[in-house]
């Protein structure tokens, strides 16, 4: 939530995050571009609807630094923050985690948004603005994020809270984590690590292309060297 401290981190071997771990298992190229070569993404509207909002909750600011918000978007932002405030469980934010993976000196980092004050008897919080409303298969598709959270801290439930910038206003997915689940996750993460120590990076067509940002510069889709005949 809000702007990550990465400072408390022990950086003396490699580490790794779920947004790596998901962009280099979709595709190399994107994954060199965005953490290689650091060529900055497009501003995109729903990251920065999340970090207004995480921002909110963090600091109870509204950041001074938005670039594609209007002032419609950021009244109603302000609205769901004052509905969440009511229901929000007191607890630590922006909780920073490092654990081994089992590999070599890898180790995997991130933040978890919430931690209730009567964590473990209490899930992870994760949470997330929306501009639609959520479904369940909405939420699988977080499943990694919570698996990681769950086994960061060894926990076993990880609870979405949603924002939806329509109605309704919250919506809550509890994501319960099991072994198998883990499992699949340090597969992933193993397989995302051979890769990048593999130092290939080749453009891989995933379902996300339609929405890379790096479209121009991919030589599956950059078509300025087609002949012209
Ligand atoms: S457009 Fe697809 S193949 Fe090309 S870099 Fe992006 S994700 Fe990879």
């Amino acid at each position: 939530m809000g702007k990550p401290d990465w400072s408390k981190f022990d950086w003396t071997g490699h580490t790794i995050s779920n947004y790596k771990v998901e962009n280099v298992n979709n595709c190399s190229l994107k994954f060199k571009f965005a953490s290689e070569d650091k060529i900055p993404m497009q501003p995109a509207r729903a990251l920065e609807l999340g970090t207004c909002f995480d921002t909110l909750c963090e600091t109870g600011k509204i950041p001074d630094d938005l670039k594609l918000l209007n002032k419609h978007d950021i009244a109603v932002i302000q609205e769901r923050y004052q509905e969440y405030k009511k229901v929000m469980p007191a607890g630590k934010k922006q909780v920073p985690f490092q654990k081994s993976v089992g590999y070599k000196d890898w180790s995997l980092i991130g933040f978890i948004d919430l931690l209730p004050d009567d964590f473990p008897n209490a899930p992870i919080i994760e949470i997330k603005f929306s501009e639609e409303k959520w479904n369940s298969r909405k939420a699988s598709y977080k499943v990694m994020q919570a698996t990681i959270y769950a086994w960061a801290l060894d926990h076993d439930l990880v609870e979405f809270h949603v924002m939806n910038f329509k109605e309704p206003g919250l919506q809550i997915f509890p994501v319960p984590i099991h072994e198998i689940e883990i499992d699949k996750m340090l597969d992933d993460v193993v397989k995302a690590i051979e890769k990048i120590e593999s130092g290939i990076r080749k453009p891989e067509e995933n379902k996300l292309c339609g929405w890379c940002n790096y479209q121009s510069l991919c030589p599956l889709f950059n078509t300025n060297d087609l002949e012209v005949k």
